[in-house]
């Protein structure tokens, strides 16, 4: 990577990548959503990808979102704005009011306290349910056998539309088995959306199905 490219440089050659991972497998690539992530970058370093067209975001952080992105949302209504990490319950409200879509539902108190604040607000956000795809104690996400019965939950319990689910693979490892079995949770609780392959994987998530892609240091270099 070169100093004199830059983030729009980045991102092209980040779509190019895409559009041969999904020729590769046989996909279309307007059936992949490429997702910014955003995290630590700047609302000024934001604009030139919106001007760009660039609709799809993602941030790790609640708060953090909050201080960069209503300025953004005024001035480009229609961008889709993805919590990608971690919920505490004590945030819910502030993450239904602020996001499109939550990715990181993993809990039966989250998802009761989201059902809950969506009524108070007369707003839900789309939901995925992330899995933690390679059981690791440090990680986030409902485990892999608890995930069927976490989605039945969500459903009956809460009343919660859950359209896909979310993985983060273990680092260091390849990723293809880890988006193969999260492929495989989907498709038997009939769930249409996976959000799964970052930076240095996301040709093999297109490969799997990932129908959205989140890719943060390819466009913004490393953080
Ligand atoms: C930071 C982050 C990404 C982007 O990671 P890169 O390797 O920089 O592309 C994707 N998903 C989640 C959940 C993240 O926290």
């Amino acid at each position: 990577m070169t100093t004199s490219e830059t983030d729009l440089d980045r991102l092209e050659h980040v779509q190019a990548r895409i559009r041969r991972a999904a020729r590769d497998a046989g996909r279309k690539p307007t059936e992949i959503e490429l997702v910014c992530v955003t995290k630590t970058i700047s609302a000024a370093r934001i604009e030139p990808l919106l001007r760009a067209s660039c609709r799809q975001f993602g941030e790790n952080r609640v708060q953090e979102a909050m201080e960069k992105w209503p300025s953004l949302r005024a001035a480009f209504p229609e961008l889709t704005l993805r919590l990608i990490g971690p919920l505490q319950t004590n945030k819910v409200r502030d993450a239904v009011r602020l996001f499109d879509v939550i990715e990181t539902v993993d809990r039966p108190k989250l998802a009761a306290e989201i059902a809950t604040q969506a009524v108070r607000e007369g707003k839900t956000p789309r939901l995925l349910v992330q899995v933690n795809i390679g059981e690791e104690p440090q990680k986030a996400g409902v485990l892999p056998e608890d995930a069927d019965a976490f989605l039945r939950v969500c459903r009956e319990d809460f009343g919660l539309a859950i359209e896909g689910l979310m993985c983060i693979p273990p680092v260091d490892q390849l990723a293809s088995p880890y988006f193969a079995k999260l492929a495989e949770i989907a498709a038997r609780n009939g769930l249409s959306k996976l959000s799964m392959g970052m930076t240095s994987d996301f040709e093999q998530a297109i490969k799997l199905g990932a129908t959205e892609i989140r890719v943060g240091s390819a466009i913004f270099g490393a953080r």
